[in-house]
């Protein structure tokens, strides 16, 4: 069967000199978030397709069954249990962001910084605020708090993903190593993707991670990726 891809460009596709662009220099996003929003949790493309489109992300499984991770080729899965799981190929995603990570611009933190500090530093070194960027932090973190949510059951679309978060499991660590991997989008972005900053966890023995709620740390490094934009996977439905 001829697979037909419809592919919607959203955002600023091409940045600077063609030349320098190359394929997976761009985010690219498995549905939208209103539709997650909106209690669309059947999975739309499987991983093993994604798995091809991207080396770093974020995302989560089909019925909400987790939080993804994908970080140096490798995708996880932190399920509401705490526990992290290698992606299984046939698993689809109903909403995923992944792009080819390549850092752009680096920055060493040396100084004790909590959360809301680091975005706000994050803004600071980001070139455009109405841009799309891929962002690591890696190190040591003092405090590192996340969640997974629980697996849901049709019918959909209830409970709405506003309430499913609400029955979401927190997990608290210490002193632990790892890495953030996630995304900033423009407030224009709002409702496409996530607007503003949007993470996940993993440890570095890749056994705790989830979607960030806090952390705080002393010392870490950042890498961004100026990518060329967002494509969205429009017609999802066709990938098998
Ligand atoms: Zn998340």
């Amino acid at each position: 069967m001829k697979l037909k891809i419809i592919l919607l460009s959203i955002g600023t596709l091409f940045l600077g000199a063609s030349s320098q662009l190359h394929k997976g220099d761009e985010i690219v996003q498995v549905a939208t978030l209103s539709a997650l929003l909106d209690g669309q949790y059947d999975g739309k493309i499987p991983y093993a397709r994604l798995k091809k489109m991207g080396d770093f992300g974020v995302g989560t499984f089909d019925q909400l069954d987790g939080e993804m991770v994908a970080l140096d080729g490798e995708f996880f899965q932190i399920k509401s249990d705490g526990i992290v799981y290698p992606v299984k190929n046939g698993i689809k995603a109903p909403f995923a962001d992944l792009t080819f990570f390549e850092a752009d611009q680096t920055e060493n933190i040396n100084t004790p910084l909590n959360y809301a500090q680091l975005r706000d530093r994050l803004l600071d070194l980001l070139p455009d605020e109405n841009h799309y960027y891929a962002i690591r932090v890696s190190g040591r973190f003092g405090q590192v708090q996340t969640r997974s949510v629980h697996k849901q059951q049709k019918p959909y679309p209830y409970p709405l993903l506003s309430e499913a978060v609400a029955q979401q499991e927190v997990f608290d660590y210490e002193d632990i190593e790892g890495t953030m991997v996630g995304t900033y989008m423009p407030e224009s972005a709002s409702g496409v993707g996530v607007a503003g900053f949007h993470f996940h966890f993993i440890s570095k023995d890749k056994k705790r991670g989830g979607h960030l709620l806090d952390c705080n740390f002393e010392q870490v490094k950042i890498a961004i990726d100026h990518t060329s934009g967002l494509r969205l996977l429009k017609n999802a439905r066709n990938y098998n």
